[in-house]
């Protein structure tokens, strides 16, 4: 019998969980709100026990901070989140438990990255950076086909940026009021507007000014990781011209100094959407799965 893996997308509204195999065919999947871990997670298992035992591993990219030092003794739990109830969720441990197959658990930026990496647009890449814009900011990279772990996992969306693009707008990080993520996440274009960001015409000042944040953020992982591509996904990259007033930006910022033909001439290669849109996540799932079972 042929064996499939099992891909999750933990987020903190939904679930997303998907069958397929490991060329990136996709057989079922199904969306499951988040309640508490305890009825979230009973219906994942549920999920992938219907598929009898033909899930042979799955792979899980979750939303964190996830504790990914194998040495921890609390290794693939959540940690810090907000989420009630989720603080000390041990997602891998359950379905491991439930349904008696390896999992793989990384950062659900990483996954997406790894998704990307596989059959997006950062295919055959040695260093490619995946960063997500929306309710929050996070960034995954993978070098040489693995997503770079360290002391924890990177916190890509909480660097500090020059604050002159952010006025006297404090910020609504709760941990740094003013780090990337604080400034420039829906939430903080919300706060600092007024109004959700969707809504904000195309020609209101807050586009430059998160236009001006993201592209300083942007020049401080091209200085450090020497990524060779930067996918840009989540919500707020939906608005139209954002991306186009992003290469403006970053390369005005970096001013020549950084001598790649890509940046200084090809910006639209280097900086790019996603190419499988919101389905990076669950695909890197895949990847994720393949790779526990190994
Ligand atoms: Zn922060």
């Amino acid at each position: 019998m042929e064996s499939y893996f099992g891909a999750v997308e933990a987020g903190g509204t939904k679930f997303r969980c998907g069958i397929g195999s490991s060329d990136g065919t996709w057989f079922t999947e199904t969306r499951i709100e988040t309640r508490t871990p305890k009825e979230t997670l009973a219906e994942v298992v549920d999920f992938f026990a219907s598929a009898g035992s033909r899930v042979s591993a799955v792979g899980v990219g979750s939303f964190g901070p996830l504790d990914l030092d194998p040495d921890s003794k609390t290794f693939e739990q959540i940690t810090t989140t907000p989420k009630p109830g989720w603080s000390g969720a041990d997602i891998p441990g359950a379905l491991r438990a439930a349904l008696k197959v390896p999992v793989m658990m990384d950062t659900d930026v990483n996954a997406a990255a790894l998704g990307e990496h596989r059959w997006g647009a950062g295919q055959g890449l040695d260093v490619l950076l995946y960063l997500t814009i929306g309710t929050g900011i996070g960034g995954g990279l993978v070098v040489d086909g693995r997503p770079v772990h360290g002391l924890v996992h990177p916190e890509m969306g909480h660097v500090r940026v020059p604050v002159t693009a952010a006025g006297e707008f404090p910020g609504v990080c709760p941990y740094h009021g003013n780090c990337f993520e604080g400034l420039a996440s829906g939430p903080a274009m919300a706060a600092r507007w007024g109004r959700p960001a969707e809504t904000l015409p195309e020609d209101h000042p807050g586009w430059g000014a998160e236009a001006e944040i993201i592209a300083a953020a942007l020049h401080g992982f091209v200085a450090t990781v020497s990524p060779q591509r930067i996918i840009l996904g989540g919500g707020i990259m939906h608005h139209r011209g954002l991306l186009d007033a992003i290469r403006q930006r970053l390369q005005d910022s970096l001013n020549g100094y950084v001598r790649s033909p890509v940046l200084l001439e090809r910006i639209e290669e280097y900086l790019v959407s996603p190419a499988l849109g919101d389905r990076a996540g669950l695909a890197g799932g895949l990847v994720l799965a393949a790779a526990a079972r190994r």
